[in-house]
Formats: C-alpha cells, structure tokens, sequence
C-alpha cells in the first residue's frame, strides 16, 4: 500500500510491480482497433473518438475497402463517407476530419502516414492522445496514450495527482521504462474496461489491490468483485 509519504524509489518500483502484475493478468493486452497499415490505424483512431472499439471495427472493413489510400480518401465523396461512418457517432466532424486528414497526407507527406509525433498532431482530427496511439502500434515508436481509462487509473493508483493528459504522459513516462510505454498504455486500459470501473472498481478482485492506494473505493468482497470483472 502506497504511504503519503512514499519516496521517489519507492513510487517507481511499486509503479513498475503494478505493470509486471497487470502483464501477468492481461497478456493478451493490445490495441483493440483492427488494421493493417499506419494508415488504417490513423483512421480507426479518428473514428475511435466517443464510440467503442468495437463499433469502429464494425465500420473499418468497408470503409478501408471503399478508400484504400490516402488519395482515395482525400477525394471521397462527402455524403457517402458520412453514411459508411454514421454508426460511430459525431459522423459529420469525423467525415470532415478524414477528408482533411486524406488531403494533408496526400500534399505534406507522399500519402504516408508520418511517424513522427510533431508531424501526426498537426493532421485534422489528430491530437497527442491518436498520434501515440500510432505510434506506439503501427510504428513501434513507445508512446503513453492517456485515454479516459489511463487518466484515472493512474490517479487512482497514485502515480500522479495531474489532470492535464500531457502532464500525464510525462509523469507516468518517468516512473516506467521507456520500452513498456506502448504495452502499459494497452494493460491500463484493459485493467480500467474489465475491472477497474469509472463508477464501481471491483477492488476484491484487482490483482494490484495492494499496491493501490484507492482500494476500497470499489467493491471489496472477493465473490461480489469477481463476479463484476469483465472477461
Ligand atoms: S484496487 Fe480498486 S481502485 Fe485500485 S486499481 Fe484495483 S480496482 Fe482500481
């Protein structure tokens, strides 16, 4: 159990047990979004922006079918994007995002989807948050990506009192290693959809209750907890 007076060292390897046990419990951790190209993954994360994983794999096959390239989706038919892209919600803003996204990569970057953070925030519809999710997973470049779930697992586990999604970033990025950036991203987010719940965690069944300040928050019986957890 983390101590308010807990010191640096202590912070960083309870930080690195967290993810060595979270690894343990969800070695099948990844980017849940379906794709073959950087490309693809650029524009599955757009799409991914207040809806599930899931509903943007839904959307994903044909829209990839009808636009296979950044030309194709620089020239895209308005009204007919909006409609493959309706499910996802926000459809108009992500249709307009995309076109823009085809055209900027069309003139600044050969049609490529750049693999660089500088370059990928400065495409539309692309913030800090999509880029590392790019980088991280179509690149191999680590990067922390501070989603709704990370945000406050993070706090809730003591690692940082920040609000700011940058401010996160940094933080977490100075308490584990560099290599496990991508991978720890992947294993908070799991741990925060299948356990560690915005309104009830199911803390009687967390692997890492004992090195979580916030135990207790949740449900605390063990049978109760484990029948929360998601599979
Ligand atoms: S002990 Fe509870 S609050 Fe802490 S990480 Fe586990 S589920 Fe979340």
């Amino acid at each position: 159990m983390a101590a308010a007076t807990e010191s640096r060292l202590a912070l960083v390897r309870r930080a690195r047990r967290v993810n060595r046990v979270l690894a343990q419990r969800y070695p099948d951790a990844r980017c849940e979004l379906h794709f073959r190209s950087p490309l693809e993954l650029l524009v599955a994360t757009v799409l991914s922006a207040q809806t599930t994983d899931v509903r943007v794999n839904q959307v994903t096959p044909v829209l990839f079918a009808r636009y296979p390239d950044a030309w194709a989706l620089a020239g895209a038919d308005r009204a007919e994007l909006e409609e493959i892209i309706r499910s996802t919600g926000f459809f108009r803003a992500k249709a307009e995002s995309l076109l823009g996204l085809g055209r900027a990569l069309v003139e600044r970057f050969d049609g490529e989807a750049p693999a660089r953070l500088e370059d990928l925030v400065t495409l539309p519809g692309v913030g800090r948050k999509t880029a590392n999710v790019v980088l991280g997973n179509a690149f191999g470049v680590p990067g922390i990506t501070v989603d709704t779930h990370v945000g406050r697992l993070v706090r809730r586990l003591g690692w940082t009192a920040e609000e700011d999604p940058v401010k996160v970033e940094h933080a977490v990025g100075e308490l584990v290693e560099r290599a496990e950036w991508t991978m720890l991203s992947h294993r908070l987010i799991f741990h925060g959809r299948r356990t560690c719940f915005a309104r009830r965690p199911a803390c009687g069944a967390c692997p890492v209750a004992r090195d979580c300040p916030s135990f207790g928050i949740g449900e605390v019986d063990p049978q109760r907890a484990a029948a929360m957890v998601k599979p």
